[in-house]
């Protein structure tokens, strides 16, 4: 077996390095519509269930599509970002809000739900739009964040708060400017002993892992966390596992959390493979949710009797601790509901 810090120098070095500036410039470049992306994967004309949807519009980097299979209308990456017909399906469980986030705000861009913790609304935007989402609908714009040092001072003010959650949209959306303002000011705060980071920026542009990110986490003095947000292991290329190892050999914990989503991730075989990649790219699977039921997503959703099947053979074939637990989020509960199989 080879050293794991030479593996780990070896995954780095296995991709050309790349400059502070190519993620803005690959954000900008992004699909916006199944036309283009009909014509990158190779399809002599657009599949007759995509549509352009307009109030959450499509939106695929470059570095993400390499990943999807041409002319293949069912790879699991592909059936995550293109909006399908489906979405216009309505049905009586589901709704825009089913979180109830709004009720949670306390403070504009700040969520608290649970004891200790705190979720900051960092940006307004994705590098990608996820199909499922449950923020598909969130009104960004009244609660995010604009001014760092006002609306952070009630963090600053309760010393209850041990750990912030960067979230968003995604955090990592920020400047590398914008950013380091908001960690300066989040780990000044004595009280706060850990900043966590959700994020699926680095699965589908892992060129935003730039030398200036690296050095900013490495300078702030509470513990840095991040959790990612990869469905598949086919999410995970040479540049991903690239800039996976750049934070590892930084130090950083990495977890990660996942949507079991019908026709993406919902057979044994993909979950055990997910765990198994997360981890030769040193990340720990946390939390495998059920999907929140937020209209426009109901052809996701994989019914209970099977996610426990599933679930229990995936138990039985990987180790516990490649094991991600199995969530619902339920409105007012003091924690992520652990389902029990
Ligand atoms: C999910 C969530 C968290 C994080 O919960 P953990 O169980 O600590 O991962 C924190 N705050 C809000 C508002 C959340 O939705
Ligand atoms: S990256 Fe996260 S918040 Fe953004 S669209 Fe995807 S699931 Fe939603």
């Amino acid at each position: 077996m080879t050293h794991s810090v030479q593996q780990t120098d070896a995954a780095i070095n296995a991709v050309t390095s790349w400059s502070d500036d190519d993620w803005n410039t690959i954000l900008k470049g992004a699909v916006r519509s199944v036309e283009d992306l009909a014509e990158y994967l190779g399809f002599t004309s657009v599949p007759h269930n995509w549509h352009n949807s307009t109030d959450f519009p499509i939106r695929v980097p470059h570095p993400y599509l390499r990943r999807i299979e041409r002319r293949n209308p069912d790879d699991p990456l592909l059936l995550q970002v293109v909006p399908l017909a489906d979405e216009a399906f309505t049905s009586e469980s589901f709704s825009d809000d089913p979180l109830g986030e709004s009720k949670f705000s306390v403070g504009r861009g700040i969520l608290q739900k649970y004891q200790k913790r705190v979720l900051v609304i960092s940006a307004p935007a994705c590098a990608v739009h996820c199909r499922y989402c449950f923020r598909r609908n969130f009104p960004y714009e009244e609660h995010r964040i604009v001014r760092p040092n006002q609306q952070l001072k009630m963090i600053e003010n309760d010393p209850t708060i041990e750990e912030v959650i960067l979230s968003g949209g995604d955090p990592l959306m920020l400047s590398d400017s914008k950013f380091r303002s908001v960690l300066n000011f989040l780990d000044a705060i004595p009280h706060v002993r850990r900043i966590r980071i959700h994020t699926r920026l680095p699965v589908v542009i892992p060129q935003r892992i730039t030398s200036e990110l690296r050095e900013m986490l490495g300078e702030v003095g509470a513990k840095v966390l991040i959790v990612m947000h990869f469905n598949h292991a086919n999410e995970i290329d040479a540049e991903v596992s690239s800039a996976l190892a750049m934070l590892y050999k930084d130090g950083i914990p990495i977890f990660n959390q996942s949507v079991l989503l019908k026709r993406v991730n919902d057979s044994v075989d993909a979950l055990v493979s997910l765990s198994e990649t997360l981890f030769d790219n040193h990340v720990i699977p946390y939390y495998l949710h059920l999907l929140d039921r937020v209209n426009g997503t109901s052809h996701f959703e994989v019914e209970e009797s099977v996610s426990s099947k599933i679930y229990s053979e995936v138990q039985a074939q990987l180790p516990g601790y490649l094991v991600p637990k199995l969530v619902r989020e339920i409105p007012g509960a003091p924690a992520k509901q652990l389902q029990l199989i």
